[in-house]
């Protein structure tokens, strides 16, 4: 496996492993299938954060208003996201 299919996710830091893992399932886009859409731009925040929490809830179980929190939490200290808030 190349180290191009190792990257993290610019958005919320997702590791991105598999072709599937990124957005449109293209290995060459930036951000992960949570955080982007198929043609591999950015959703707006909101939806990010949605998507997250969503993700959140499904894999740890938490309730959605801790996974919103902490979703909200990572994505301020993603790149992707700094310089909006
Ligand atoms: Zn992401």
């Amino acid at each position: 496996m190349s180290k191009d299919l190792c990257r993290s996710c610019g958005s919320c830091g997702f590791p991105m492993r598999n072709p599937g893992d990124y957005a449109g399932g293209n290995p060459a886009a930036e951000y992960c299938s949570t955080c982007a859409l198929d043609d591999g731009q950015l959703k707006p925040y909101e939806e990010v954060v949605h998507a997250n929490a969503e993700y959140l809830v499904r894999e740890q179980g938490l309730d959605l208003l801790a996974a919103r929190e902490m979703a909200r939490a990572l994505l301020a200290s993603m790149p992707a996201w700094r310089e909006q808030r």
